[in-house]
């Protein structure tokens, strides 16, 4: 019995989801070194990978980008001088539990506190082990008074954990419940399902979201090789039911941290139809250290993207630094001010020009 009913495939492919380190490197025919540090890993940041999702690992790579993703390493539990608890200074911004509150106008609201795949970068690390979810215990009756009582919250962005891991009744419940609030114009749902799962995207699903429009979606594609005709059929769905997605990637030091890959990656995303979004510099959440790279590098790659992408593919380039500031955009710097009004301008193919700036006498 696994209890999942029909039309919930992805309940049951869910439950079939590798959660032991050791047999998914078995599986690939990796070795491991120390076996017993890698459960130790384990017990400290939770693996679990679907099926599908870990089908797409190359085994005739050790360092393969959907590996890097999903199998755990030993660095995780290695304390690195980078690291930051609260990293992005979420905690500091919690008012009732199962909300963060950084801008006036839009809130994350944490409805789940697990995801279909532990992603080893993920800047919520804590997360999966169920520490920073209190709000679930009230059933976030706190969580909707809050929204209730704050009328100048606008948008509500579901969130965890992964909202679209919650059983579809349960989920359509909390969205109804938040589209009956007047003051709430947009649901966004943050949701890495889509790259992960993609038979979540079912049709009872892209049903109801359809139905509780206007409602984004922004999902979380990293690397090309997730952009499998699975995903795109999900997407598709989603797309043509009138939902907006949009796409976050995080920059990951040995994973997507080079041009052609990131090219590769938004310009398909940008024919799927999916608006790239952000590009997140990696947070110093502990146990991510092995995905770190440096502004610079991040930059860099950002002035490439302007040439190889067309305009609307190209996402901005953002930090989230801790205190709980919110994101900051570090897109590449095109302009140096030289003196007064006038500028150096670094054209999108390398030139150096300059520019006097005039502002009209009217
Ligand atoms: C990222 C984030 C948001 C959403 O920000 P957008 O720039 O609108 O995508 C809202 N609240 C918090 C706390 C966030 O971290
Ligand atoms: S799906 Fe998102 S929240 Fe969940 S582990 Fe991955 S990055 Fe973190």
């Amino acid at each position: 019995m696994d209890g999942s009913r029909p039309g919930e495939g992805w309940r049951h492919e869910l439950q079939m989801a590798i959660t032991d380190p050791l047999e998914a490197l078995a599986e690939l025919g990796w070795e491991t070194p120390h076996p017993e540090r890698l459960r130790e890993v384990h017990r400290q940041f939770t693996v679990r990978i679907p099926r599908y999702y870990f089908d797409l690992i190359d085994r005739n790579d050790p360092t393969d980008p959907i590996a890097l993703q999903c199998l755990p390493q030993l660095q995780e539990i290695i304390e690195d001088q980078g690291d930051i608890e609260d990293a992005v200074g979420d905690r500091a911004r919690s008012p009732v539990p199962g909300i963060i509150h950084k801008y006036p106008n839009r809130v994350i609201f944490l409805v789940a506190n697990s995801c279909t795949m532990y992603c080893r970068y993920c800047f919520r690390k804590p997360v999966p082990r169920g520490v920073s979810l209190d709000g679930l215990r009230d059933g976030l009756q706190q969580a909707f008074h809050y929204v209730d009582n704050h009328p100048e919250i606008e948008e509500v962005i579901l969130s965890g954990g992964d909202p679209l891991v919650l059983e579809t009744p349960h989920l359509e419940k909390t969205l109804r419940r938040l589209r009956h609030i007047p003051h709430v114009q947009v649901i966004r749902i943050h949701s890495r399902v889509p790259v992960t799962l993609p038979s979540r995207m079912d049709d009872t699903l892209v049903e109801l979201l359809g139905e509780l429009r206007p409602l984004r979606l922004v999902t979380h594609f990293n690397h090309p090789r997730e952009l499998t005709p699975l995903a795109r059929a999900g997407i598709e769905r989603l797309i043509r039911r009138g939902i907006s997605v949009h796409n976050q990637t995080v920059l990951l030091k040995g994973i997507n941290d080079n041009t052609p890959t990131l090219t590769h990656l938004f310009r398909e995303l940008y024919w799927w139809g999916v608006t790239p979004y952000y590009l997140h510099h990696c947070d110093r959440t502990p146990g991510t250290a092995p995905f770190r790279l440096s502004i610079q590098r991040g930059r860099a790659l950002m002035a490439e993207l302007r040439t190889t992408l067309s305009g609307p593919a190209i996402p901005q380039y953002v930090i989230d630094i801790p205190g709980g500031y919110g994101k900051v955009p570090i897109n590449a710097d095109h302009f140096t001010e030289l003196g007064p009004g006038l500028w150096q301008i670094r054209t999108p193919t390398g030139l150096f020009v300059q520019y006097r700036d005039i502002e009209s006498s009217a």
